[in-house]
Formats: structure tokens, sequence, C-alpha cells
């Protein structure tokens, strides 16, 4: 935690900064260990100061490392202005312009009149895209419970159970596995919903023929996973043969390009090409990929858009997928961990068209 508040203090210099409130909960953590729901950080370029309230005394003081810990009220900002290092006149305090709203803003500015309030932007999230070896770590023990869950899942796809039963297997399994629980509400999308790049389980019913996709992670320590695989309950038909082999084309064609100094957008487009030359361009709305790690939608982000340019450490997404409208989608995706001279694929589930 030590080394992560280091890295902080170097950037309060670079933005000329006094000091900078961390208010957003997975950037406490990521500085802190604090995991619990109500915690601040106050990072000065010599000190850090960590607040929470009596019902997290004792998590805190087994958990925080790095920062000296201010037990105080409920509302943590009513303990701001009781810090020395806020004490001082026209200081230069930042904060997490994102994920700080209006009300909070008028309240920090009535609290402490002296300060001027410097909004920042990605400081801390910036830091966090490149993950250290304590990381990398949990994050491979969150895929492999990923990928030990899905290989069990298989067994349970039949027709006439719902998409709602085999997500609830899935968050089952991930738990007794050791996961703290599901990273994000689990997907499970079946014949003509699986054209839906994010439909959640319903109570629909798994038909025969029908294309399955799942899109599930597990939760460990914080730390996300983020896996998909479509598969075909039956033998599958053609089309549906030709359009799986398209998107696994173009997943793999981004995976074999993924290296250092590559633009998100670069990467995007290695994948989109190969869907574009099919005619289907139109069916792949979404980015390539994201960013893993304490939020399982984080940056780097790998879109059409994307400017932000990969380095070893970085743990993305790639996730080509077509979805056509009332017939069904195809989406793979895997966790990538890039490296110094290209990528590691963490995932290890199957990728050829699995017909159960
Ligand atoms: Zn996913
Ligand atoms: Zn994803």
């Amino acid at each position: 935690m030590k080394i992560r508040i280091r890295k902080v203090q170097r950037k309060l210099k670079e933005e000329n900064l006094d000091a900078l409130l961390v208010t957003t909960l997975t950037n406490v953590r990521y500085l802190s260990g604090y995991s619990g729901s109500n915690g601040l950080l106050v990072i000065a370029p010599q000190r850090s100061f960590f607040l929470t309230d009596f019902r997290y005394w004792e998590q805190a003081k087994k958990e925080v490392k790095g920062s000296k810990i201010v037990f105080g009220e409920r509302d943590l900002f009513d303990d701001l202005p009781k810090l020395d290092i806020l004490k001082s006149k026209r200081i230069r305090l930042g904060f997490e312009s994102e994920n700080l709203n209006c009300t909070s803003y008028r309240r920090l500015k009535n609290l402490l009149p002296q300060a001027l309030l410097v909004p920042t932007e990605k400081l801390i999230e910036s830091l966090m895209m490149i993950k250290d070896q304590e990381e990398l770590k949990t994050i491979r023990k969150a895929v492999q419970i990923t990928d030990r869950v899905f290989s069990q899942i298989l067994n349970f796809i039949q027709p006439g159970i719902t998409e709602q039963d085999l997500a609830a297997e899935i968050e089952y399994m991930m738990k007794k596995d050791g996961a703290e629980g599901p990273a994000f509400d689990t997907i499970v999308a079946s014949g003509f919903r699986s054209a839906l790049p994010h439909g959640r389980a319903s109570r629909k019913k798994i038909k025969q023929g029908e294309f399955v996709t799942f899109d599930m992670g597990a939760l460990v320590d914080g730390y996300c996973a983020d896996l998909t695989r479509t598969v075909v309950v039956g033998k599958a038909k053609a089309r549906q043969k030709k359009i799986y082999d398209l998107v696994l084309k173009a997943q793999k064609k981004a995976i074999k390009s993924a290296r250092p100094g590559l633009r998100g957008v670069e990467l995007d487009k290695t994948a989109r090409d190969v869907i574009k030359k099919a005619g289907l361009g139109k069916y792949f709305g979404h980015g390539l990929g994201h960013g893993i790690g304490l939020m399982v939608h984080d940056l780097p982000k790998v879109s059409s858009k994307s400017g932000d340019i990969l380095a070893p450490g970085m743990v993305i997404t790639i996730e080509p997928g077509v979805y056509i409208p009332k017939w069904g989608g195809v989406r793979i995706e895997d966790d990538v961990l890039i490296t110094k001279r290209g990528c590691e694929v963490l995932t290890q589930s199957p990728k050829d068209l699995l017909e159960i």
C-alpha cells in the first residue's frame, strides 16, 4: 500500500496539489486495503489519512495499511475540517470529479472554505491500470474459479431449464469454490435473447438447437474475472457454425495482435475488420474489450474510440460479438494479461463450438 500511496504523492507534485481527497470506494480499497463501505482517504505529500466511522473500527484496524486511521462521524466529511493538513490557507485540495456529486461538492466547499477545490480525473485509475504481482495472483484465482464453474455448468444445460436456473447455479458454484460471489449479474441469454449483448438471465426456457451465451465472472478479494462463451444445445446448424467461426476468428486475431504500445482503437480494429469483411460489421455494436481489476469495466478502454495505450501489466478483455436481431448472437470473451512482448491469455475455457 505504501508504494501505491507514494505513487499518488508523486502525482500530487505533477498536478500541483497540496492534498487529494479520495472518495471512490474502489480507489480507497486500492490505496489502503479497506474493503468496507464507508471510508475515505486524504493523501498529502508526506502523510496519508484514512477516515471511517464506528461501525468499521475493527475492520479498518485489521485491513488499512500505509495510512493513519482516523475514526470519526458517520458522515466522514464532517471530520475533514479537524485534519491539520487541511487547515492551511488556500490549500489546493484535489477531489475525484467523476465520482463526487454536486451536493457533496457544495458541502465540501462549506466545510473547507479556505481550500481551493481542484477537480481531478482518473488520477488513481491511471495507476490502477497496471497490476502488480499480488493483484495478478488474485485475478488469476478469480479466473480459475470462473473457468471451473463454466466447465461444470455444461452438465446442467438441457432443454427446459430456464436461464435463471443456470445463472443461479453459476453463482452458487462460484461461492462454493471460494469466490465472494459473482463480479456482476450473470448473463445467460438463449435463442433470440442471445442477440442481446447484456441479456440478463430471464425466466425463458432453453430449447433444443438454440445458442446459449454465458457471460460470467467470479469476484475474489475485490478483483473480477470476466468470461463469455456461447454454446449450442444439440447439433449446430450451418449458419450458427458460420457466425461462431467468424467471431472466433476475430477474437483469435485480436489476441495475436495484443501487445504493449498498441492503442485501444488499433486492437479494436484488428477484430472489427474481420467481422466487417464478412459484411456483418453493423452487428458488432460494442467495443472489443475493457480493463478488469477492482471494477469489471475498468481502464484501459479497448474500443473504436480509445486512445489508451496498452502496457505490460494491464489486464483486458477481448470480446468480439455478432448479434443478429431475432435470430441470435455469439460472443467469445477472454481475459488477457499484456506482457512485455505480447499477451498471455488467462481464461482457459475451451473455445471450439461446444454442442451440448
Ligand atoms: Zn463479460
Ligand atoms: Zn467484459
